[in-house]
């Protein structure tokens, strides 16, 4: 064989390089819209939920905790969320709050949230948000007015300053902040103050304790 027809065409080899990118970038999305091995540890789950991975692991998708929450504080898993996590709960608290009525405990038929204690129950963290309108002005004082555990202090310039022992995630700071109204020109997505998940090292791997 000629030795120039044993050189690979230029067309073909541009072909598959194509064909195997492509392949390649559809996997890596595949793999991006799948999930994390961890359990998408960045979503805050309703009190008494298992560890992330155990989570994803126990939940049915059936809806129930979802169903029974009187204050709609849970929402539904989006496919940004990751495959994975698509339509289990996750709160929401631009929806609602928590008030710790154990109701989404008591009808999980799994033990992907487990039966917690309301004294000692937290879902997440609250944290201060570049939107906060306080921290420009000092104008808004309605977190630390509407937190009923009294976990957000007043720096001498009016700044909250969430008290990390006392929060215990219920949401009700982030779900009346006002900076979305009232800075709407910003476009921010995030409001003033919002409540972060906890790390997965500090996660209750068998749920809440009574
Ligand atoms: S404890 Fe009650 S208020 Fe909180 S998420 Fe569960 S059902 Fe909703
Ligand atoms: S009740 Fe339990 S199994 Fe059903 S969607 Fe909620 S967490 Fe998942
Ligand atoms: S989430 Fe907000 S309202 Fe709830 S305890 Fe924490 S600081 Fe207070």
């Amino acid at each position: 064989m000629p030795a120039e027809s044993q050189k690979k065409s230029p067309q073909k080899f541009d072909r598959r390089g194509l064909l195997a990118g492509s392949a390649g970038a559809a996997g890596l999305l595949l793999l991006g819209t799948w999930g994390s091995a961890e359990g998408e540890p960045h979503l805050v789950r309703p009190p008494g939920s298992v560890s992330p991975e155990g989570f994803l692991a126990r939940c049915l998708r059936c809806d129930r905790c979802r169903s029974v929450c009187h204050t709609n504080v849970i929402g539904a898993g989006k496919l940004s969320d990751g495959i994975l996590a698509l339509r289990t709960p996750v709160m929401d608290f631009r929806l609602g709050f928590c008030d710790f009525c154990e109701k989404c405990a008591e009808v999980c038929p799994t033990g992907a949230i487990a039966a917690f204690d309301p004294e000692t129950a937290k879902i997440g963290l609250a944290e201060v948000t570049d939107s906060c309108i306080a921290l420009r002005t000092g104008a808004c004082t309605k977190c630390h007015e509407a937190c009923p555990y009294e976990a957000i202090d007043l720096d001498p310039r009016n700044r909250p300053i969430v008290n990390a022992e006392k929060c215990n995630g219920c949401g009700k700071c982030e779900l009346i902040c006002p900076s979305h109204v009232y800075q709407s020109w910003r476009g921010e997505a995030e409001r003033g103050i919002v409540v972060r998940p906890l790390s997965a090292a500090s996660s209750n791997e068998e749920g809440g304790s009574k």
